[in-house]
């Protein structure tokens, strides 16, 4: 074992442990990135520890950010002073905003960015962000002292010290890449897997599960031929995702270009049926269950045979690249089948491949070992963030990395935790639905997700979120009153009284969203306010031994068991937890709170916060 003073000569980087508490970041995605700059901003000092300089802030699927349901997460994250948003913005190539022609409530913003731009940029601002050291290595373990974590453990046997770790590997888990027959071990394409790390998580009691996912080839740009595909142009104005008055200078905008829609049609079908017997996923070489919503091309062949095509977007990679990433066909089936298939395609027969398509398969973590700051129940000092959580898409990484980065910062510093509740944002309702249910395939968000999707729109992240962002200290206080004069603003402007306001297509719109939904969401806020008054949430400690508590059913206290539910609002979430069940569980927990009134007082988070 080598000192972190030893460490430093050997990696070139001197790192020397800092005075303030340290939260040391393992992995830098997109869930790395914001864990990073969360704790930064809020005082912890950072250390990321990462695989690769060269892949921080990769997109290694799709270059877009956004989406349906994805942009809201999109929006809070810059509403809660993170990253993505305004990366994407600097970095946007394509926008629109999609649902258009449905309610605002559910109008997300997507932005395809430069590829190569987005991850010099990821890059650039991590190395020069004042507070974060950047390392590369690869962690195999974690170094533990009782119930508390206190640092890694890297490849060559060097040790690491933290206050407070955030592990967010992504992909990289057990990771084995396939490609027809072939099959290596690999976290992406040129990126060694982390073995080491899934065994030794394993060992520590963490449940594992198998999950994958996939990318289609990337095809050269120039041997496409366009001539008689559908032009999908980006929209002007340009769409953004942060508010160009925030105090930070809004990012520039680049050249923006068109992308091209193609279909799948019944030779492409016939190519791929007469090859499953070579896909590692009908051969039975993948166990790991794949994304429901974003399945590969031989899924949606099989699982919709009478569709008789379906869609490709043909979305360019960058705009000094020509490499085109041929959306809506990912897949695993052997190269020689990839190319012949891509041939059917109207405007790719002589496409010409720059990679082919494969499929990872990964360990991802049961995240119902996690409470609501996405730190684990067992291990102190210990958080989760991202596609290790089982979670599929750089949006669902990002804003858990946020949570976690600032929630493992929060705790470093001995300050109250930032939990965002279901009723607040999309990053409440992730964090919620991951530590409740769990993902036994990769979880992707959808607004049907949100039960109070009504008030959780893009148009409103800034001002749903300020005043918890300014308390956990991830945004100042200018930014926060700057987000509440909009609203402001909005609201009068809804009422008819623009005098003296600036209208921006952005607060326009905005106005009319308050004015559409005015009568929904005077009774969804009033029954917000009526759950959370009747329905007190009584904390219950990860302590309980719900088979003891009489009345409820095993199957019910063993459901109660794996979760661990922070409180009984949780608890009523959990699938399969009755009625009758939860009344036993109020019951005791409020046996709980009487015997803790009679000893000292308790707060919410006093059984979760370290
Ligand atoms: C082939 C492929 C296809 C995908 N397809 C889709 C898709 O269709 N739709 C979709 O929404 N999403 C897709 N994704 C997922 C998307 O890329 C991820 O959801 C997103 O990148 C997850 O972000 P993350 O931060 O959790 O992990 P990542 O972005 O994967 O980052 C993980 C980071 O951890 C580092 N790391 C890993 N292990 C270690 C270790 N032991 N020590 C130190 N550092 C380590 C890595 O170097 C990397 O920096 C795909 C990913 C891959 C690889």
């Amino acid at each position: 074992m080598v000192t972190q003073r030893a460490l430093g000569k050997r990696t070139g980087v001197h790192y020397d442990r800092a005075a303030m508490p340290t939260v040391l970041v393992v992995g830098a995605g997109h869930a790395g990135l914001e864990a990073a700059f969360a704790a930064a901003r809020i005082g912890a000092s950072v250390l990321v520890v990462t695989g690769s300089r060269a892949t921080i802030g990769q997109t290694p699927c799709n270059p877009s950010i956004g989406g349906v349901a994805k942009g809201h997460l999109v929006k809070e994250i810059d509403a809660l002073g993170g990253f993505m948003a305004r990366a994407a913005d600097a970095c946007g190539i394509h926008a629109r905003v999609l649902n258009r022609s449905k309610g605002p409530a559910v109008r997300s913003t997507r932005v395809q960015v430069d590829k190569r731009r987005y991850g010099e940029h990821a890059r650039a601002t991590l190395l020069g962000t004042p507070g974060i050291t950047v390392i590369e290595g690869l962690v195999v373990a974690l170094s533990t002292d009782a119930d508390r974590v206190c640092g890694v453990v890297l490849g060559d046997g060097s040790r690491i010290d933290a206050d407070a770790v955030v592990v967010t590997t992504g992909t990289f888990l057990g990771g084995i890449l396939h490609t027809g027959e072939r099959a290596t071990p690999g976290g992406r394409v040129g990126e060694a897997p982390a073995l080491g790390l899934s065994q030794h998580l394993a060992a520590l009691g963490f449940v594992l599960r198998r999950l994958k996912t996939g990318t289609p080839p990337r095809l050269d740009g120039r041997t496409i031929d366009y001539g008689d595909l559908e032009v999908q142009p980006s929209e002007e104005p340009t769409p953004r995702f942060c508010w160009a008055d925030d105090p930070a200078p809004a990012p520039a905008t680049l050249a923006q270009v068109a992308c091209h829609l193609t279909w799948t049609n019944p030779r492409t079908h016939a190519v791929i049926t007469a090859n499953l017997s070579r896909s590692p996923m009908y051969s039975g070489k993948i166990v790991g269950k794949g994304p429901r919503y974003c399945p590969s091309i031989e899924d949606k062949v099989v699982r919709f045979a009478d569709r008789e095509r379906h869609q490709v977007f043909l979305e360019p990679e960058g705009l000094d690249t020509h490499s085109v990433y041929p959306s809506g066909i990912s897949t695993s089936l052997p190269g020689d089948v990839q190319r012949e298939m891509i041939a059917t395609i109207a405007g790719l027969e002589h496409a010409v491949f720059l990679r082919d398509g494969y499929a990872v398969e990964y360990d991802a973590l049961d995240a119902r070992a996690l409470d609501h700051r996405l730190a684990s129940k067992d291990l102190r000092g210990l958080f989760f963030a991202g596609q290790v959580n089982g979670t599929s898409g750089y949006e669902e990484a990002g804003a858990q990395g946020l949570v976690a980065g600032a929630n493992a910062a929060l705790a470093v510093l001995d300050r109250a935790p930032l939990v965002v509740c279901r009723d607040q944002g999309y990053t409440g309702v992730l964090v919620d639905d991951l530590v409740t249910q769990g993902a036994d395939e990769p979880y992707r968000m959808f607004t049907s997700r949100a039960e109070y999707r009504i008030v959780l729109r893009e148009d409103n992240a800034d001002v749903r979120l300020a005043d918890l962002a300014h308390a956990a200290g991830l945004v100042d206080a200018v930014r926060r009153d700057r987000a509440h004069r909009r609203d402001q603003a909005a609201r009068a402007l809804a009422a008819g009284q623009p005098a003296g306001i600036e209208v921006t297509p952005a607060l326009a719109a905005r106005a009319d969203a308050i004015l559409l939904y005015a009568g929904y969401e005077q009774r969804m806020r009033h029954e917000i306010a009526r759950m959370h008054d009747e329905r007190a949430d009584l904390p219950l400690p990860p302590d309980v031994d719900y088979l003891a508590i009489g009345g409820l059913s095993r199957e019910c206290a063993t459901r109660l068991a794996v979760v661990r539910p922070s409180g009984t609002s949780q608890a009523a979430r959990i699938a399969g937890i009755t009625p009758a069940a939860l009344a036993c569980v109020w019951a005791h927990a409020r046996l709980l709170q009487r015997r803790a009134r009679q000893s000292e007082p308790a707060t919410r988070f006093a059984a979760v916060a370290d």
